[in-house]
């Protein structure tokens, strides 16, 4: 029997819905099932020992499971030439980016995950420009050119009510299209009703760890074939770096409306202390990850890339470059133009975050609490 009639026996649900990238996928992971060499690698392997059958909702709950480190292909003896053709780091990076766009909230949206780098970059740049004709229309073209380090010096830019009102305004759109494309992946992938305490907290641990991204203890493959935890370790900064900038804008809410301050703060303020540990973080981090980016073997990649990866680096990137030089020359004539190329920037991350990789995250999370639970 050829392993594709035996799939085809295995697999009714092939014929029923499942589309090519599952299909390739569920080839893959069943010889990785018979085979079971990687095993103690990471989550993949142990999830898919679980199953004596997998199906495509399996398939997009495994790819979440899988932290792209590489590890397996390089230990496999079925990679190409090989007639089984295993790749099982390319094949979970494709399926990742269509189970993003198969479970998005609003589903019209998911069109948007094709040709992702794009799109993100236009968007961006529209939403700069729109913030630049802003401030010259609706204040004043001086304010361009204004400078401005005294308590309330933003917001003759752009009035405070205008600005919280614009930023909560996409920023809870952000959460609540997250939290729905999240509920879908988690319904869709059967985990209904599984959840509890002890999984939660494990899986919280790992994803503070980034446990799965240590390559079963080497790290990460180089396309020299040389192991290294240093995407892990830019990945740690980056997520860090992003909750530190968090804390600094929930922060400066605190002073704004508890305190009655205005921004912009003194420099050794905790708004601008955790901002610029942060922003630091946001900086050493993606650059990490863009330079690793381009060290990883092309072989482990999606064989379909759509920019996403790179444009939400470079957003994250984009953001606390503009922030940092925003805190930095807020006192000369380049402050109002900067504000309004970081406001811009800002206001495109938080529109397309639902709609580009930082929804990963939150995938993982999801998958790693089924995982958790399915261990006990
Ligand atoms: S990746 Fe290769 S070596 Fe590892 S379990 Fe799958 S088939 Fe076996
Ligand atoms: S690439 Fe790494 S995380 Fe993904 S399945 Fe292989 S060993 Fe596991």
């Amino acid at each position: 029997m050829t392993i594709e009639s035996y799939i085809e026996q295995k697999f009714p649900d092939l014929s029923h819905g499942t589309t090519e990238v599952q299909g390739e996928a569920l080839r893959q992971l069943t010889v990785c099932n018979a085979c079971r060499y990687c095993e103690g690698i990471c989550a993949v392997f142990p999830a898919i020992q679980l199953r004596r059958l997998l199906d495509s909702a399996d398939a997009d709950y495994l790819s979440s499971l899988c932290h792209s480190c590489g590890a397996c292909y390089y230990d496999c003896q079925y990679v190409p030439p090989h007639e089984f053709s295993i790749n099982v780091p390319a094949i979970m990076a494709q399926l990742r980016e269509e189970s993003y766009a198969r479970h998005v909230w609003p589903s019209f949206m998911a069109p948007m995950f094709r040709r992702n780098g794009l799109k993100i970059a236009l968007l961006t740049a529209l939403a700069v420009s729109i913030f630049l004709l802003g401030f010259i229309l609706m204040v004043d073209p001086s304010v361009l050119f204004a400078s401005g380090s005294e308590e309330g010096a933003f917001y003759r830019a752009m009035p405070h009510n205008v600005m919280a009102l614009l930023f909560g305004g996409v920023f809870l759109f952000a959460i609540v299209a997250t939290a729905l494309s999240i509920r879908a992946f988690w319904l869709a992938t059967g985990s209904g009703g599984k959840l509890d305490w002890l999984s939660l907290w494990r899986a919280s641990k790992d994803v503070a760890q980034l446990r799965y991204l240590d390559g079963g203890g080497m790290g990460c493959m180089h396309k020299d074939d040389t192991p290294s935890n240093e995407r892990r370790v830019y990945h740690h900064f980056t997520v860090y770096g992003f909750l530190l900038c968090l804390a600094s804008t929930s922060c400066a809410t605190i002073m704004h409306y508890v305190f009655g301050i205005e921004a912009p703060y003194p420099f050794l303020s905790p708004t601008v202390i955790l901002g610029t540990l942060g922003g630091i973080g946001l900086i050493i981090g993606p650059v990490g990850l863009l330079r690793a980016k381009r060290e990883k073997d092309s072989a482990l990649k999606a064989s379909t890339s759509s920019g996403m990866d790179v444009a939400f680096i470079v957003m994250l990137l984009l953001t606390s470059v503009t922030g940092l030089a925003l805190m930095l020359l807020r006192a000369t004539p380049a402050m109002g133009l900067l504000l309004a190329v970081h406001l811009g920037v800002v206001f495109a991350l938080f529109l397309t975050m639902p709609y580009g990789k930082f929804v990963h995250g939150f995938y993982r999370y999801a998958a790693l609490i089924r995982y958790a639970h399915e261990r006990q």
